[in-house]
């Protein structure tokens, strides 16, 4: 998903110049998403509504899993999750990824409104191949962060104004946005969306994640208890 980025672009890398100049160019010069496909999608976790949203240059795509009336709702309840193909599709317990989409599944699927907004920036962005480089060299002793490092990654590339976009298309201007990420909650803000509330999401702490957790936590700022 990042990979128009540069690597120098990468969120929380960016210069204070290059995220004035973002703001100066305004919501008009920002990704204009499109809903390319709708359908009915039942699932364990309820009903939902799925999406498939393209920002018409061939760089951007997401996927959006959408409960109840969103436009015009009072805040509904959004997960921004990133793709994780060893977490959410092989149950890897390396990281929280697979923890944290059920959860936000389950509370979604439990609310009068809200959705998820799933985004292929796998890796915080680097893609599958080098994240699966970072686990070799994380296998070597290197953290998370360093990893990304040694790999001539920022710690965190993703970028949150695409999302941000996706959100203003379907009418939400207010979220109560289950996240640990307060990068999350500052670029969605500056993207144009106001994070009423940050509702954590921290699914039961693993040992085999447990590292990895705490480097998140203290390199990368996220909230995180009983680490
Ligand atoms: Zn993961």
């Amino acid at each position: 998903m990042a990979k128009h980025m540069s690597k120098k672009k990468a969120s929380r890398g960016a210069s204070r110049p290059a995220r004035k100049a973002a703001r100066k160019r305004g919501p008009a010069a920002r990704a204009l998403p499109k809903i390319v496909a709708q359908a009915a999608l039942p699932s364990r976790f309820g009903r939902f509504t799925i999406l498939g949203i393209e920002d018409g240059k061939g760089k951007d795509e997401a996927v959006v899993l959408l409960r109840g009336k969103v436009d015009g709702a009072a805040a509904p309840l959004v997960r921004i999750h990133s793709q994780c193909l060893t977490g959410d599709v092989f149950c890897s317990e390396r990281c929280d990824c697979r923890g944290q989409l059920e959860l936000a599944l389950e509370k979604i699927g439990r609310a009068p409104s809200g959705l998820l907004l799933y985004l292929p920036q796998e890796g915080r962005g680097i893609g599958l191949m080098n994240k699966l480089k970072a686990y070799q060299l994380q296998d070597q002793g290197r953290d998370t962060v360093e990893a990304n490092n040694d790999l001539g990654f920022a710690a965190d590339s993703r970028n949150y104004q695409f999302p941000a976009a996706i959100l203003r298309l379907l009418g939400v201007r207010a979220v109560r946005l289950l996240s640990n990420n307060p990068e999350k909650v500052r670029q969605l803000e500056e993207g144009g969306v106001r994070v009423i509330e940050r509702v954590p999401c921290q699914p039961p702490v693993l040992d085999s994640s447990r590292a990895y957790l705490r480097t998140k936590k203290a390199k990368l700022g996220h909230v995180l208890s009983g680490l």
